[in-house]
């Protein structure tokens, strides 16, 4: 099937337009029409090796909503027609521990994840969601209510999900103080979660300007990292650190302000090694925990989650040509707090 889409041909090249072809429908296979792309700052780590070699020509894109144009044969989860979500994987083993248990983020032959990665059959080159069409197994993607926003509903496939399984993992909810580090993609996120699942929930950013739309998010207390003399205030204070921000920032101060048996939860991929003082770990049995995505069943409880509390990303829709300045101001953190593409510009 011809496509359209965008592409970094080698690493990081600004992402110009790109023609290329699906593959047609097996029988357990969906097509659909993209939407809205949204626009993770995995994407430009990615295209820029800032994890290490990537896989090119690289169509970036894991945070895809779309409407299911046809169907293979032995479809039973989608019908044409449907609002249809795909996010960060595309397959997996599926037969081993993880995977059976719904946790193909942690497949023990490794995810196939959506682009930068080979299929399957090992020679395919996965192209992902900043494209006009996509065709992806059924189980492997999830239904979408019709009632959320589609352009941000599409962030919750990556932000959304990453959030959402590591607060639900290490139990924020009612009694529970949640500091989320970063007001992006992901953190603003975390704050609707966090604060629908009816924890206390504090915002740390080094951009001062966010406060009031971190309020306006849920979060109860907002403190700006840029003085950093406001964090010795907030010492063995709360259950659970996620730190979403993309930087290499120094993680020692936030361990200290966990509460006896607090976890800091690890969500942002800088690709950089970090240092952490172990006393900080053994003065008050804190932990240190990482978290990828979330699984099949998790993403669909998720987005029943966010139609029952209709929670969407805020978002900032762009066309096509666009996406090189958006990436700029993603790093920037100048973005709120997701670029999606309106994938009809392409
Ligand atoms: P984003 O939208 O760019 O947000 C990152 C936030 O980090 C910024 O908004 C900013 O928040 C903060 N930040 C940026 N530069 C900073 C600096 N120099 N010092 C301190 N804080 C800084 O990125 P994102 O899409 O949310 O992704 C965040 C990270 O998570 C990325 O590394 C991404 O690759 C990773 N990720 C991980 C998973 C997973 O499965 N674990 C999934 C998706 C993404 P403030 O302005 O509020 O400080
Ligand atoms: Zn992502
Ligand atoms: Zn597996």
């Amino acid at each position: 099937m011809n496509t359209r889409g965008y592409v970094a041909q080698r690493a990081s090249a600004r992402l110009v337009p790109f023609e290329f072809e699906r593959r047609e429908l097996r029988s357990r296979d969906v097509a659909l029409d993209v939407l809205f792309a949204g626009i993770c700052h995995s994407d430009i780590h990615q295209v820029r090796e800032e994890w290490g070699p990537s896989l090119f020509p690289m169509v970036p894109g894991h945070e895809i909503i779309g409407v299911v144009s046809a169907v293979g044969p032995d479809v039973t989860k989608f019908e044409v027609g449907d609002r249809i979500g795909v996010g960060v994987f595309v397959d997996s083993c599926r037969t081993c521990e993880h995977c059976r248990a719904g946790l193909q983020q942690y497949c023990a032959e490794g995810m196939t994840p959506t682009y930068n990665g080979y299929e399957r059959d090992g020679t395919t080159l996965a192209m992902g969601g900043y494209s006009t069409r996509m065709v992806i197994d059924e189980d492997y993607a999830v239904h979408v209510a019709p009632s959320l926003d589609p352009a941000g509903a599409a962030p919750l496939l990556c932000a959304g999900i990453t959030l959402y399984s590591p607060l639900r993992h290490w139990g924020a909810g009612p009694g529970k103080k949640v500091a989320i580090i970063g007001l992006g993609g992901l953190g603003h996120m975390g704050v609707q979660f966090a604060h629908a699942m009816g924890a206390d929930v504090t915002v740390f950013s080094h951009s001062p300007t966010k406060e009031s739309d971190a309020v306006a998010l849920g979060a109860d207390h907002f403190v700006a990292t840029s003085d950093p003399t406001t964090l010795a205030n907030l010492t063995q204070r709360y259950d659970i650190i996620v730190n979403s921000t993309s930087a290499d920032i120094d993680l020692n101060p936030y361990l200290k302000l966990l509460a006896l048996d607090g976890t800091l939860v690890i969500v942002g991929l800088s690709g950089v090694p970090v240092t952490l003082h172990q006393e900080l770990l053994l003065e008050a049995r804190r932990s240190i925990g990482g978290s990828q995505i979330g699984g099949m069943v998790e993403l669909q409880e998720m987005m029943d989650f966010c139609a029952a509390n209709d929670i969407t990303a805020k978002v900032e829709v762009v066309s096509a040509d666009y996406i090189n300045e958006a990436w700029d101001r993603t790093v920037a953190s100048d973005v709120t707090y997701r670029f999606v593409i309106d994938v009809a510009t392409m």
